[in-house]
């Protein structure tokens, strides 16, 4: 009996504490433009996230952050005592489930690469850019991204829903101080259990990583249902989908499987490169590998933002150049302008690169998508998320596939599709709201004016707004 009553309180407890409205300090409240039980978009071009085309006029009504309703405008209407938002002219996508994502940006250490941690400009960024949910690829301050996950779900800061990875798993190789690194297969092992006892839910194997390290992550973190991915090059895709790797980064950016000259467990930067350069976009070899991948049902993630070429193109791909801090941004500057007309090596394996993404997602494939916030400083959080759905449509998708692959492909990956990933009676209110018709133009991703988040809307412009000249700071 005594038993049965606790059981009983604990699920009135349950009850009503999810009908209760969730609580934001001031510092996240000053962002929130629309928060009542139930709303009603109404008249509004909805991109549902499946991949279907646009559908015009059609209403969607969320409650308790819930979506209750979606259909044509002419069937379903507003209930009594919703707030109505007139969605004439606009566009609703689902919230972005983006997989490749960090908290921190590319701050030089003398000559050396190096990152470091944007706790307040980066979580705000990824939301106001329509980032709901993320996934971070490789950690340096995990515990700050811990913190970050915590505070954000506490609404003490504006942040997307995270599922945060643990430190690189990286054998000694390049010599960038925040990377962390292991001493073979049981170290491995040992970090990858050492921070999912911390609260880090998914992993990343790096560059110099070998198979067997490989191999022990991921039974370590299969043991506890959690995933694995790689931006890998010691070993060659073929041999991690064999090891069971759930994903690999960059597309085939990272893929030394066509290097002639491969020594096993051991990555030559050059060579692979080369053998990409070499390789034909219609390759049987690359089309037999994909098929090989799909087999084992790894998923793809596409980060095109971080290899986006410079010639022609934006300095701050996705308009992102208010946000940085002013001395960050000469050092963006001056790269660019130095890489202006010498870069048609990148640019001839980029276009090779959509290509192969194409066929990955054409084959049956599972493509996913983030933004690798890295590289030269020229990809910043949130612009980058606008930017990536632009350059899949570049890669010759539809605008619809292009948003499935950045919501509903993510969802599936994180084995969340029940619960987010397109707009659906019964999943959550993640929303994203736009001026314009998406699947006319795709720069409209641009024009974003809400980011719904568990149905509480918060205003896109005011929080870029916000962190303008922060970035490369903090
Ligand atoms: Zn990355």
């Amino acid at each position: 009996m005594k038993h049965r009553l606790f059981f009983l309180t604990g699920i009135l407890f349950a009850v009503t504490s999810k009908t209760l409205a969730q609580q934001f300090a001031p510092s996240v409240a000053l962002y929130i433009k629309v928060n009542t039980p139930t709303v009603a978009i109404t008249n509004v071009t909805l991109i549902d996230g499946t991949g279907n085309p646009a559908k015009q006029h059609q209403t969607v009504v969320f409650s308790n952050g819930k979506i209750t309703q979606a259909g044509d405008s002419k069937t379903v209407t507003a209930p009594a005592g919703a707030q109505v938002i007139d969605g004439t002219g606009k566009t609703l996508i689902p919230g972005l489930v983006m997989l490749h994502e960090h908290m921190y940006y590319t701050v030089p250490a003398g000559n050396l690469f190096n990152v470091a941690e944007m706790p307040f400009s980066f979580p705000r960024l990824y939301l106001a850019g329509g980032a709901t949910t993320i996934r971070t690829a490789g950690s340096i301050e995990p515990q700050t991204d811990l913190a970050i996950k915590r505070f954000i779900a506490e609404g003490k800061m504006l942040g997307p829903d995270m599922d945060v990875t643990a430190p690189y798993i990286e054998e000694q190789g390049y010599d960038i101080p925040s990377i962390n690194i292991v001493k073979g297969p049981a170290d491995a092992a040992a970090t990858a259990n050492f921070w999912a006892d911390r609260g880090c839910t998914s992993f990343k194997m790096y560059v110099h990583a070998t198979r067997a390290d490989m191999a022990a992550v991921v039974r370590e973190a299969h043991k506890r249902h959690m995933k694995v991915t790689g931006h890998i090059g010691a070993v060659t895709y073929r041999e991690a989908a064999e090891i069971g790797m759930d994903d690999l980064e960059h597309g085939f950016m990272a893929c030394s499987d066509f290097d002639s000259v491969k020594v096993a467990d051991q990555i030559n930067d050059n060579e692979e490169r080369q053998s990409l350069l070499k390789l034909d976009v219609n390759s049987p070899k690359m089309t037999e590998l994909i098929k090989f991948m799909i087999g084992k049902h790894m998923a793809l993630t596409s980060t095109l933002t971080v290899f986006e070429p410079n010639t022609g193109r934006e300095m701050v791909p996705g308009g992102g150049e208010a946000a940085l801090l002013p001395e960050a941004k000469e050092i963006v500057q001056r790269r660019w302008e130095a890489a202006q007309n010498r870069d048609q090596a990148s640019a001839s394996l980029f276009k090779k690169e959509l290509a192969w993404e194409k066929q990955y997602y054409d084959l049956g494939g599972l493509l996913v998508a983030g933004t690798d916030p890295t590289g030269a400083g020229r990809v910043v959080s949130g612009y980058s998320n606008h930017r990536e759905i632009e350059l899949l449509t570049e890669a010759g998708f539809t605008p619809e596939q292009a948003i499935k692959i950045c919501t509903l492909n993510g969802a599936v990956y994180l084995g969340r599709q029940a619960d987010i990933g397109t707009i659906a009676v019964g999943k959550k209110a993640d929303l994203v709201l736009m001026n314009g018709d998406l699947s006319q133009d795709i720069k409209n991703i641009r024009n974003t004016e809400l980011v719904f988040k568990n149905g509480v809307g918060f205003d896109s412009q005011k929080i870029f707004d916000s962190v303008k000249g922060h970035v490369g700071m903090n």
